[in-house]
């Protein structure tokens, strides 16, 4: 999946849909977005398995954004695809 989707489309999206409210674990306000993770710029995903099967071979995959709070580590996940059709419809009027 490549959405470009970049910082500033996060931080916009995060604001239109009511801002970053504080963290629910330690109620401090200071995230650090990542949209790709390591040298090579993966991405982070929520994957899944078949469970009869217990393999991650041919499971279905979600993109995310992760929002790290910088003070207790807590992550909250955000559906990529979910912010990525946000900046289509913006787009596309
Ligand atoms: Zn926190």
């Amino acid at each position: 999946m490549n959405d470009d989707l970049t910082f500033e489309d996060v931080q916009a999206f995060i604001a239109d849909r009511g801002g970053a409210n504080p963290c629910e674990a330690c109620g401090t306000q200071d995230w650090i977005v990542s949209l790709s993770f390591g040298d090579k710029g993966h991405m982070p995903i929520i994957a899944s398995i078949d469970p009869a099967a217990l393999s991650l071979f041919g499971a279905a995959m979600l993109p995310v954004v992760a929002l790290s709070c910088k003070h207790c580590g807590n992550i909250r996940l955000l559906s990529r695809p979910t912010i990525a059709r946000w900046k289509s419809e913006k787009a596309n009027g």
